[in-house]
């Protein structure tokens, strides 16, 4: 019996892995994981979606307007050019399928986002991996890497897993120097932890072949609702528009991000605490003798000694309840990347690692 074939590309996709969310023998879990907001969301979210389920038996908008609107006057944007999305991944998911096919190239970086090829093989095209420096984004590598045959450029920044970003400037040159057949995808997730970054909104008006990404699932707090958002020119927004389903979000989600964007007041105390606590659990690590990036996001990447090494921390952290995510399939087998928790979170998965630094330190001497 032979079984129908699928499109080219699918086969070769390597699937999602997400962070865990449980160790045996722990009820309570700490979860730093996924990059989870440690202060949930906004408690003005609640009320907003209580307030839907009255209307449940009814189709939701298929326009989002309200919800463009909201995201529009926050930040000040035409709404006209926003599009709405199942999680930003649904967004990201529109331009790979809209502007490359068999036979084109979507370009990444060597630490990028684990979606990205996933998305590029989905549409049929190639992902092409451009090396980075010292864990931060070339732009010179990928604008040497452009070819005939490149559509999509992937640019997280800040990026995940590692949290750094590029210059200004750099990110500048890069979308001048991208041909008008390249769509470069500015993939904000993490924007909303810059302070005062517009989180490439700039960009998009200056240049038309470039979509700024946004989620609703990092600073909001509302992963499990799956919202996220792209800002670009009418022309990119008209074509993904055509590839959106018509009710691909609820009225539930809608009225949960709009709660969300309006309540300024959380984001910026996330925002602050955020701030507050990656630089101690930076500087602890340092203290530690870990390698820690400067991290402009929710996460910090701790680079211990070797792969063993951080075999050895990782389980010490799950001994104690505590998930930190392995990024071996980033190339980063000796790191861990951790979600920067509240304070006691902070001060547990420090003290964890500096135990295990210290016993090899000592067994060492
Ligand atoms: C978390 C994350 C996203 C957001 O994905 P959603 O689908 O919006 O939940 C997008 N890009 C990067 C780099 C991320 O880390």
């Amino acid at each position: 019996m032979t079984h129908p074939v699928p499109q080219p590309g699918i086969m070769d996709i390597a699937l999602y892995v997400s962070g865990d969310s449980a160790v045996a023998g722990h009820a309570q879990v700490l979860k730093l994981s996924s990059n989870e907001n440690p202060f949930g969301c906004s408690p003005a979210v609640a009320p907003a979606i209580a307030a839907t389920v009255g209307t449940l038996h009814r189709y939701p908008s298929t326009d989002h307007a309200g919800l463009r609107a909201a995201i529009g006057a926050v930040h000040g944007l035409d709404p006209d050019r926003i599009i709405c999305g199942v999680g930003s991944d649904e967004v990201l998911q529109f331009v790979t399928q809209a502007y490359a096919g068999p036979g084109d190239q979507v370009i990444t970086t060597q630490h990028g986002f684990s979606m990205y090829p996933i998305l590029a093989r989905a549409a049929g095209a190639v992902p092409v991996t451009v090396p980075e420096q010292t864990r931060v984004v070339d732009v010179d590598a990928i604008l040497a890497a452009v070819t005939d045959r490149t559509r999509v450029v992937f640019l997280a920044n800040p990026a995940n897993p590692i949290g750094t970003m590029i210059a200004d400037a750099d990110l500048w040159r890069l979308a001048s120097g991208l041909p008008d057949h390249v769509v470069l995808v500015h993939d904000g997730a993490y924007a909303e932890y810059v302070d005062g970054f517009d989180g490439g909104a700039a960009l998009v008006d200056a240049h038309p072949n470039v979509i700024m990404t946004r989620t609703f699932s990092k600073i909001y707090g509302l992963g499990g609702l799956r919202i996220g958002w792209g800002y670009a020119s009418r022309e990119i927004i008209d074509v993904l528009t055509r590839l959106r389903q018509p009710f691909n979000l609820s009225d539930l989600q809608m009225a949960a991000a709009i709660a969300a964007v309006q309540d300024r007041d959380f984001v910026a105390m996330c925002r602050d605490q955020n701030a507050t606590w990656r630089r101690w659990l930076t500087d602890r690590l340092r203290q530690t003798g870990v390698g820690c990036d400067e991290s402009h996001a929710n996460f910090v990447l701790a680079r211990l000694a070797d792969a063993t090494e951080a075999g050895v921390a990782d389980a010490a952290l799950r001994a104690d309840g505590i998930l930190v995510r392995r990024v071996t399939g980033y190339g980063l087998p000796e790191a861990l990347r951790i979600t920067v928790g509240d304070e006691a979170a902070c001060r547990r998965v420090a003290d964890v690692i500096a135990r295990v630094v210290e016993a090899r330190v000592g067994a060492r001497a």
